[in-house]
């Protein structure tokens, strides 16, 4: 339809330009023959040769007949016209060559061109995920996308899987043919060039195939595609690998590292209740005060006992992702006062004042999972600092949410390991040897205020003192 159209379009012009200098513009036949050559360089570059050559002899027939003398004919009096017409034709069809040559240089470079952009946008698309089966799903649409196919399929031999992408949808051959196209040697074209399949290779062996329908890539570019969509899988299921193996030696180290706190921590109180026990069996002559005194020990080293033993229960649950929150309106005043004397342990010995405005709004918290948070940051503070300092806990409202803050002025935290001792077992450096513990308070914490969608930082200064904060969101 377009090349009819250009057909027509190119014999109107000619005829338009023979009209012209006919009718009303008299000049002379060089003036003519200059006017058809840019008529024909123009048809080269902007349609191709094969209308340049046929309108140079077009245009040679007519130069002739209306132009060179006798006038109306065919023929050629003069042979230096002969000489002129020849000239004319051999220019023509000279120049369109050229012309048309440049047009199709320039046409393949901007083809070429294309198909870089096209392996360019593809590799971006594919090196965008590092997860195999999203990368895999995501093969035949970013295909489909950065190439204008209408139709790509993507076969993989591993699991006998088949994924699609682009919009036309297409029968899907059947599971032989396919297993026979992934034998292929190199990109082929089936059908007629509609279709073609790229083969994909690990290495040498066949992996699968890449069905593109509607597309018109160079066999180069869809070798490349081809090798791109192989290499992505490797990479994705390589960096898989990697991570699946870093996180079991994270997980080994961290279950070591607990076994090692624990059975560290639990040495202490077992020793003391060892200890009163002893001396209890062993001696008859211990008096009331001395019996009551080592039962209490008895009593407190157990409680510390119960207390690690829950901390390495809750730590499991953080975890397997066992933590259920059941959360509903709270008032923070209900959630702070009276946690004291619940917490019981260290706190209870301490000075705790609370700071809470009347008009705050009601947070969306459980309970029981809360108290636990301000019990360890309680115990805490009264473990890092004199028993003569005051604990301060206050609340305040912080945009959408409520902050709760514990605050002390004990030994404080050093700035560069601030960051760190959210994590499961960091203890600070200074502390480890001095004072007991195990380094999954706080991050039992940061766990429970995450699962209720708050947060939790420390803002402190070495030989000062530490604040705590966390936030909870506002209810309703
Ligand atoms: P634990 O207290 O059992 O060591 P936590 O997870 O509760 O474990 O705390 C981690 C570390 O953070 C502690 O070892 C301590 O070094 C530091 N830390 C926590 N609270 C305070 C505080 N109020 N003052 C100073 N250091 C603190």
């Amino acid at each position: 339809m377009v090349s009819l159209a250009r057909w027509i379009s190119a014999a109107v012009a000619l005829t338009g330009i023979v009209t012209v200098y006919r009718r009303w513009i008299h000049v002379n036949p060089t003036t003519v023959a200059l006017t058809l050559l840019l008529f024909i360089l123009v048809l080269a570059a902007k349609w191709g040769l094969q209308y340049a050559v046929a309108a140079s002899i077009a245009a040679t027939i007519c130069y002739n007949y209306f132009f060179l003398p006798p006038i109306g004919t065919l023929t050629i009096s003069d042979p230096q016209n002969w000489l002129a017409l020849i000239a004319f034709l051999a220019t023509a069809v000279i120049a369109s060559r050229l012309s048309a040559r440049i047009r199709e240089e320039a046409h393949e470079a901007r083809t070429r061109q294309r198909e870089v952009e096209i392996l360019f946008h593809l590799s971006r698309e594919l090196l965008q995920t590092d997860n195999v089966t999203e990368l895999i799903n995501a093969v035949p649409s970013s295909i489909a996308l950065v190439s204008r196919a209408s139709t790509v399929l993507l076969y993989l031999a591993e699991g006998d899987r088949v994924y699609r992408g682009g919009d036309a949808p297409s029968a899907l051959p059947e599971a032989a043919i396919l297993k026979e196209l992934m034998l292929l040697p190199a990109a082929s074209r089936l059908e007629g060039g509609h279709r073609v399949a790229v083969p994909l290779r690990v290495g040498v062996k066949p992996r699968g195939v890449l069905l593109l329908e509607g597309v018109s890539l160079s066999d180069e570019t869809l070798e490349a595609i081809g090798g791109l969509v192989s290499i992505s899988i490797d990479r994705a299921q390589a960096l898989e690998d990697i991570t699946r193996g870093e996180a079991a030696k994270e997980s080994e180290r961290l279950r070591s590292v607990m076994l090692d706190s624990i059975t560290h921590e639990l040495r202490t109180p077992l020793t003391s209740i060892k200890a009163a026990v002893t001396t209890l069996l062993s001696s008859e002559s211990v008096n009331v005060v001395d019996t009551r005194e080592l039962l209490t020990v008895i009593n407190e080293e157990s409680d510390h006992l119960n207390h690690l033993v829950a901390q390495a229960v809750e730590m499991a649950q953080l975890d397997t992702r066992e933590m259920h929150m059941h959360t509903s309106p709270q008032s923070v005043s209900d959630l702070i006062e009276g946690v004291a004397e619940s917490c019981g342990g260290l706190i209870s010995t301490r000075d705790i004042h609370t700071e809470i405005p009347h008009n705050l709004p009601a947070v969306q918290a459980d309970p029981a999972w809360i108290q636990k948070v301000l019990c360890n940051l309680l115990d805490n503070a009264a473990k890092y600092s004199a028993i003569t300092q005051p604990i301060v806990v206050s609340a305040d409202r912080c945009g959408e949410m409520v902050c709760i803050s514990v605050a002390d002025r004990g030994i404080g935290i050093d700035p560069m390991e601030q960051p760190m001792i959210f994590d499961k077992f960091y203890r600070a450096q200074s502390q480890i040897q001095r004072i007991p513990g195990t380094g999954m308070g706080l991050a039992i914490c940061r766990a429970i205020l995450e699962a209720h969608g708050g947060s939790i930082s420390v803002t402190s200064q070495i030989g000062h003192g530490s604040v705590f904060t966390f936030s909870l969101p506002v209810s309703g």
